[in-house]
């Protein structure tokens, strides 16, 4: 099952819906990290709700971005996606790793700590909208859910799994996540609630095989649903030669400068894709001297 994410809208547009298969992304991510398994549920996590987030925006080149910041082992996760459902991220501290919970489950919370999250939404207006929230638990779903209810006023849902196999690859992953729109019934709250109360766990319903589909037929069913789009997500990293030359030039020249005459040469990793971009002197001092 390729990754995907379907949205829908039910209750008469009072409840809208995403729900995300997300396996591959997870387990792209984790290979270019080399993560621990809590850190790669920590960031399969995060991608995935970044992505819906992206999805949620509306604009193909809105951009979306999700900070975490904790002060556990792994100390964090940033992840950034766009309106097509193209996704970046990666785990401040890769191989951070803490003991798993007494039920046996990865212990993400613990893992990020206590902090904060902050969530950037660049929507090609001037200024990019910014709210930041301490973290309710590091779980990461709880912490979303804390975003959209206090930040945007929107009483969320939200559910994100990772299921890690004993090789560290990812066998599941993905999230669903129900909104309230304006307008709601109050009563809408109580019936998602119990719903919720006895409903499995993402990761349960991808290991039964269910589809994003299935899952949104169980969460909705009762309301009288309309699935409205399905899109590809994908991991995917847009940094190239340019872009890592501007962030040289961005250096300013006196370091620059510093790195010709030590190094004689740089080597830049991309943060999100672990790529590496080399630059000889020459191609140095070309940077330098048009920078001047
Ligand atoms: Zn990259």
């Amino acid at each position: 099952m390729k990754d995907y994410c379907l949205r829908a809208t039910a209750a008469n547009g009072h409840i809208r819906a995403f729900a995300a298969t997300t396996r591959h992304l997870a387990d792209e991510a984790a290979k270019i990290h080399g993560t621990t398994p809590v850190a790669s549920a920590a960031l399969g996590r995060l991608l995935t709700a970044t992505a819906i987030m992206g999805l949620m925006a509306g604009n193909d080149d809105d951009l979306i971005t999700v900070v975490i910041k904790g002060d556990g082992p792994i100390g964090g996760a940033l992840a950034t996606s766009d309106g097509l459902g193209r996704v970046r991220g990666y785990v401040h501290n890769p191989k951070g790793d803490i003991a798993a919970r007494p039920d046996g489950k990865l212990n993400v919370g613990g893992a990020i700590g206590a902090g904060h999250i902050t969530v950037i939404k660049d929507l090609g207006l001037k200024e990019p909208y910014v709210g930041t929230l301490a973290l309710v638990s590091g779980e990461v779903a709880e912490d979303v859910a804390g975003y959209f209810a206090f930040s945007e006023q929107m009483p969320s849902i939200v559910s994100l799994g990772v299921l890690v196999e004993r090789d560290h690859s990812i066998k599941q992953a993905g999230g669903f996540l129900l909104q309230l729109m304006p307008g709601f019934d109050e009563a809408l709250i109580d019936v998602l609630e119990a719903k919720m109360a006895n409903f499995p766990a993402i990761t349960v319903l991808l290991e039964q095989g269910k589809t994003p589909e299935d899952v949104l037929d169980m969460l909705l069913s009762d309301f009288g649903y309309e699935i409205a789009e399905r899109s590809p997500l994908e991991f995917y990293c847009n940094c190239d030669r340019g872009r890592v030359t501007g962030a040289l030039v961005a250096m300013g020249a006196q370091e620059l400068g510093q790195i010709i005459k030590e190094d004689g040469k740089a080597e830049v990793s991309c943060h999100f894709c672990n790529k590496r971009y080399v630059f000889e002197r020459d191609e140095l001092t070309e940077i330098l001297e048009n920078s001047m």
